[in-house]
């Protein structure tokens, strides 16, 4: 059986999306930006795309600027705020568990003497108190950026509250929507942000599209300079056919929400709730209420994530332990230290991402398999074995 829960790193492309994609490789391929027939038909669809995801935003469609991905539009936002701003010192506030586009770009401002950066501490659960961003923001702050969901261990924060504070405050706010964008409802207003990143590989679209929401009146410096395209604020030439691709699977995400949240939400709880009742030294990193549909995470003691991701890949079964960006350094994952998981269990995460094509099944069959790798990685532990003699393994 071939299992696939690794839905946070990346999705298939949704049959519909690449349906409504394939006749933009080859029968409408004008460039956009020309004039005659064959560019105005392409136009024509780029329009459209970006008319629909700005109504399923709440947006107008001259807020959505397309770009490659949820990396660009976070580099974007950040670079591009920083550098337009006329503020002599410059201060971003964000919190230390963004993924790495966003914590990457700031240590890239902080090291070039561009910005001062603060990094906001989380709860146990993985959640930024807004008290803490209302006592972080001065005279120097340009930008806050607080992502909307977490994409290790799925910990949803609390966006509009925060973006009261900080738009109260005259100071631009960011999110990164895109673990997000399949499974919450985004509306920019709603939200209280003036920037928003999403990415459509996150929602069974193609990779290398996304897009940067920005409110009407927001300026930001270019990251990307060339041509005219994107209202001359992000050059190169428009991917109509991956744009097409995804608006079609924000259609498809938003239309099918309410029935795959609550498919996804009920295989969650069930595989949690086996998880803790029937593995001894199993712990859920994050907490169960403002957690995604989709994002189960769980440590277990005494063994390392690398070996049951390993072994549940020779079962056909296809996790993440700890990031998926992170995997291939032994660095235990930031996020999980950030809430306050020792350094053992960090290292001894694995991250299940669940997806609308998810069925009980393939749960039954990873939680039985589970079950045999963790006996018997366990039964080849020399500390194991000493807590077991102790008596204290139940
Ligand atoms: C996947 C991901 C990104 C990066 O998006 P790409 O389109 O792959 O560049 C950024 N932020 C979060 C939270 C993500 O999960």
């Amino acid at each position: 059986m071939k299992v696939y829960l690794d839905n946070s790193a990346t999705t298939a492309v949704d049959k519909e999306v690449l349906e409504a994609m394939l006749p933009y490789f080859s029968d409408i391929y004008g460039n956009p930006s020309s004039l005659h027939s064959f560019g105005r038909q392409a136009l024509k669809a780029v329009d459209e795309s970006r008319q629909k995801i700005a109504a399923l935003l709440g947006a107008k469609p001259n807020e959505i600027y397309f770009t490659s991905g949820g990396t660009e539009s976070d580099n974007w936002a950040i670079k591009g705020a920083v550098r337009a701003s006329k503020n002599k010192r410059r201060q971003v506030i964000t919190s230390a568990i963004e993924h790495p586009a966003l914590l990457e770009t700031c240590e890239a401002l902080e090291k070039s003497g561009e910005a001062e950066v603060t990094y906001l501490k989380v709860n146990k659960e993985g959640l930024v108190d807004p008290a803490d961003v209302k006592k972080a923001l001065n005279d120097d702050t340009v930008i806050v950026s607080i992502m909307t969901a977490n994409n290790e261990m799925g910990a949803i924060q609390p966006i509009s509250e925060i973006g009261e504070i900080v738009r109260g405050e005259g100071v631009l706010f960011h999110t990164d929507a895109v673990q997000a964008a399949d499974t919450l409802d985004l509306n920019v207003n709603a939200l209280n942000v003036d920037l928003l990143s999403l990415s459509a590989h996150k929602f069974h679209g193609p990779k290398g599209i996304g897009l940067l929401y920005m409110r009407s009146g927001v300026r930001l410096d270019r990251l990307i300079n060339g041509g005219h395209q994107e209202r001359r604020q992000r050059a190169g030439t428009t991917n109509t056919p991956l744009i097409v691709g995804m608006a079609k699977a924000l259609e498809i995400s938003v239309r099918d929400r309410e029935r795959n949240v609550k498919h996804m939400t009920e295989l969650r709880d069930y595989f949690i709730g086996r998880a803790l009742n029937e593995i001894p030294y199993c712990y859920l990193n994050g907490g169960t209420e403002r957690r995604l549909a989709n994002n189960i995470n769980l440590s277990f003691g005494f063994i390392e994530g690398e070996a049951i991701l390993m072994s549940l890949d020779l079962k056909g079964i296809a996790v993440s332990s700890g990031s998926a960006c992170s995997s291939g350094s032994l660095e235990p994952s930031h996020v999980l230290l950030a809430l306050g998981v020792k350094e053992e269990l960090a290292h001894s995460s694995i991250r299940f991402s669940l997806g609308r094509d998810t069925t009980k099944e393939e749960i039954e069959y990873t939680i039985n398999t589970l079950k045999e790798i963790v006996d018997r990685l366990r039964g080849m532990s020399p500390l194991f074995n000493i807590e077991k003699r102790t008596g204290s393994y139940v």
